[in-house]
């Protein structure tokens, strides 16, 4: 009785979550309940999940920022460098995998066969070059765009409460694609860079640096303290996103034919990503049981279906590693936000997928140097899309020009995005995590070093 009080007690949120899904989908098959209310019924009944998803974005910024700055800061350099060489080969290794996975599915089941003309086009798309998009990427990464420069502390809050706000609505499609790069979203990738940049110097000034330490220290320990608090809420949030979403769906009958195909193809180049390629490389780097790590993770897994959005997820994703599976701080507070940020393996597999279903379904036969054309740059606009919903449905169009495929064809396949993206961006969930688990487990042996060195009091607080 002891051990299955102390399971309910570890998995409460879960069991709760997965009760209010399911309540939440019963309640949605209530037949007529949508021709009963009508379209201002479900903006109601979705603003449960549209508060949980802004009390996530919320976190998101003070959480990246203060994270990657005291885990910096705290490391020695020695440590920090190998750990963040094992974390990038991790997440290169895992998305050349992803990507090579996407493009042999679509390969082998072909759903792209048959005619254009039965795909329905939904929304606009805009032109982007693809030498602007990597020029964007580079801007990204140098901190020099994404964000203008505020004059003030409260411009400053102007911007990211604007930027995180618009987000959601920009992307529903009704209006224009933003061009990737544009000021639509926040810079998360100039924001880890300079984060890391700014924490190691903290980091090396040692004494003089104590007080910004301590200050961005406890930062993070507040920030982390109010997801405690969010994540009571977080199941009834994540039944009402989910729920919501199901009951605005209206054409189901768009499901079948090429589109379905292609959706299915997805969903099985995923799975065997998620559920076999990245336990088998947990277990064979650790020697440890994936599933139960994988377990401890359910409650963010859940999250990223509900939010499509791994940065949103982030906060959840922490307490998960940190809480329910034990992994040391030195490592989720480096691993985890750059991962969320550059690591996206659901997206890969995506991109190149859809990159060779749209040439499938014009008839353009790929020869084998544009399929390696795809595979570099559906890893790129992997890195370069930003975890929001449906950013990779915009990185696409790199891919896209890249071989001479036309853009306006991304039209084809928005219909079902919503719900790939999802489970993309579960996967995505799934390989920083499973990622900071075998960084951890490699990193173990300099993680010890640096305790016995510094004697625990050293530590400012693991
Ligand atoms: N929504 C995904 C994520 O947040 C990104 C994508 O659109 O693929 O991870």
């Amino acid at each position: 009785a002891e051990s299955a009080k102390s399971f309910f007690r570890r998995n409460a949120f879960v069991l709760f979550t997965i009760a209010a899904v399911l309540l939440g989908m019963e309640l949605v098959a209530t037949p007529g309940i949508i021709y009963k209310y009508g379209e201002m019924f479900i903006k109601y009944f979705s603003f449960p999940g549209e508060l949980l998803m802004r009390m996530l974005q919320m976190l998101v910024l003070p959480l990246i920022v203060s994270s990657l700055i005291t885990g910096m800061a705290s490391l020695d350099s020695r440590v920090s460098g190998k750990m963040g060489m094992r974390a990038i080969i991790y997440y290169m290794v895992t998305t050349i995998i992803a990507v090579f996975i996407g493009i042999f599915m679509v390969i082998i089941i072909h759903p792209g066969k048959g005619s254009k003309d039965k795909l329905h086009r939904e929304g606009r798309i805009e032109q982007v070059q693809t030498t602007d998009a990597f020029m964007d990427l580079v801007r990204y990464i140098t901190f020099l765009h994404g964000i203008p420069v505020p004059e003030n502390f409260t411009s400053i809050m102007e911007n990211v409460t604007h930027a995180l706000g618009t987000i959601s609505e920009v992307l529903t499609f009704e209006e224009v694609i933003p061009i990737p790069g544009s000021a639509n979203g926040v810079n998360a990738l100039g924001l880890v860079v300079f984060s890391m940049c700014f924490g190691l110097m903290i980091g090396s000034m040692k004494q003089k640096g104590r007080a910004l330490r301590e200050f961005f220290n406890c930062l993070n320990e507040a920030i982390m303290r109010l997801v405690a608090i969010i994540i009571w809420y977080a199941p009834v949030g994540i039944m009402f996103l989910i729920a919501g979403k199901i009951l605005e769906m209206d054409d189901l009958a768009v499901m079948g034919g090429q589109l379905g195909m292609y959706t299915l193809t997805v969903i099985v180049g995923l799975l065997i990503h998620a559920l076999c390629i990245l336990p088998l490389l947990y277990f064979i780097v650790t020697h440890r049981n994936p599933w139960v790590f994988i377990a401890g993770l359910l409650q963010a897994l859940i999250t990223a279906l509900g939010t499509s959005s791994s940065s949103a997820t982030l906060p959840i994703t922490f307490r998960c590693l940190e809480e329910n599976n034990g992994v040391d701080r030195r490592i989720t507070r480096f691993v985890l936000p750059v991962g969320a940020t550059i690591n996206m393996d659901g997206t890969a597999l995506y991109e190149a997928l859809a990159a060779i279903f749209i040439a499938q379904v014009n008839n353009y036969e790929l020869d084998f140097g544009q399929i390696i054309t795809i595979s570099i740059t559906a890893t790129a606009a992997s890195i370069g899309a930003a975890g929001i919903p449906q950013a990779g449905l915009v990185t696409m169009v790199i891919v896209l020009t890249s071989v001479g495929l036309p853009t306006e064809d991304i039209t084809l396949i928005i219909a079902v995005d919503w719900f790939l993206d999802r489970l993309r961006t579960t996967t995505n969930v799934l390989g920083d995590s499973l990622g900071a688990g075998i960084v951890e487990h490699l990193s173990r042996h300099e993680l010890d070093a640096q305790d016995c060195e510094l004697g625990n009091s050293g530590i400012e607080e693991k």
